[in-house]
């Protein structure tokens, strides 16, 4: 396939789309190609804000993306919206992908919408949705939203290629924290409480009260403490706040000199990720090692050898 970097560049949404499915591509000249094409597109990457947004099934984040996407582009923005799915592996359909979402959104010259890919080879599909970020950047969208469902292992790694990390979370809750699990809180850089609206708005506004003290004795950065909001996507109210708290945190990070150092640092942990997973897969291909493999447990089982002493066996063979 020949691809044309400069219509991507240009911001062509055709482009986009084939250089993305280049990046989820199984097939090995396809992934060579998007290496390729990833090499050429860096310098044009990064000019975004990135947020990740997550939340159980029904607290509204389809609903609170298209409220929110439609808002970035009255003012000007192009956003990009890409899903890490983790269900898709295991029960063979997704949570996010299988509902009409954001239709309205959808339509708009300015939006970019892409399903979570169904499958990751090395990195896992979060690795895709890392490249295919690199690429809406360099095809110009300026905010980037990255959603996940809360549950499994995909906040964290969502949390981990985001600069912003929003939860979404329901009037109410309490002791069960409403099935968001405690190390989500501590990745968050804001909560907020959604369907803030008729009956409920009460209620959001206790909640607000409760997390605000929850997230006080929680994480700190020198120049950011986590944010305690309400909203309601349906209605559209308080969805500017939100940005307005989204364009408060970057004014801070980039005084900070934070905002590129906690990317830095996301890139160097992405690079060791796969490091590891490259070795695991050199290993697993290697037919010396698989022969080698049985006689070794064997060894260390019966305290004939050392874990340490077969695992260097192991790796010489490399
Ligand atoms: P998701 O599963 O997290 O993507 O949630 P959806 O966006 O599909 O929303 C689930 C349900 O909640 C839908 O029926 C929405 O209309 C409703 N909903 C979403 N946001 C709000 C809101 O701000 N207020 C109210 N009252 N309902 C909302």
């Amino acid at each position: 396939m020949i691809f044309d970097l400069e219509k991507l560049l240009s911001g062509n949404r055709r482009a986009l789309a084939k250089a993305i499915t280049l990046v989820e591509s199984k097939l090995d000249t396809h992934r060579v190609e998007a290496q390729h094409i990833l090499e050429q597109v860096l310098p044009h990457s990064g000019n975004s804000i990135r947020i990740g947004i997550t939340g159980v099934p029904g607290v509204g984040k389809s609903t609170f993306i298209e409220a929110f996407g439609l808002f970035l582009i009255a003012q000007g923005k192009r956003v990009a919206v890409l899903a890490v799915d983790p269900s898709s592996p295991i029960a063979g359909g997704s949570i996010l992908g299988d509902k009409t979402r954001m239709e309205e959104l959808s339509r708009r010259e300015e939006a970019f919408i892409r399903p979570s890919p169904s499958e990751g080879a090395l990195g896992g599909v979060a690795q895709k949705t890392r490249e295919t970020m690199l690429l809406c950047e360099a095809a110009g969208y300026d905010v980037i939203l990255v959603e996940t469902v809360g549950v499994g292992q995909s906040e964290y790694q969502v949390a981990g290629m985001v600069d912003f990390f929003m939860v979404l979370m329901l009037p109410g809750g309490g002791d069960e924290l409403q099935g968001i699990k405690k190390g989500i809180m501590e990745l968050a850089d804001a909560l907020v409480i959604n369907k803030a609206d008729g009956d409920s708005e009460r209620l959001a506004t206790l909640t607000r009260q409760q997390y605000t003290s929850a997230m006080n004795l929680l994480r700190h950065t020198s120049f950011w403490t986590p944010q305690v909001m309400t909203c309601s996507a349906l209605k559209n109210i308080n969805i500017d706040a939100v940005w307005g708290m989204l364009v408060d945190y970057q004014i801070k990070a980039r005084q900070k000199g934070a905002f590129d150092a906690k990317r830095a640092q996301q890139n160097r942990d992405w690079m060791h990720q796969l490091v590891n997973e490259m070795l695991h897969l050199k290993l697993s291909q290697n037919t010396e090692v698989q022969q080698l493999m049985p006689t070794l447990e064997a060894g260390v089982e019966s305290h004939r050898l050392t874990a340490y002493a077969a695992a260097q066996q192991i790796l010489e063979k490399l």
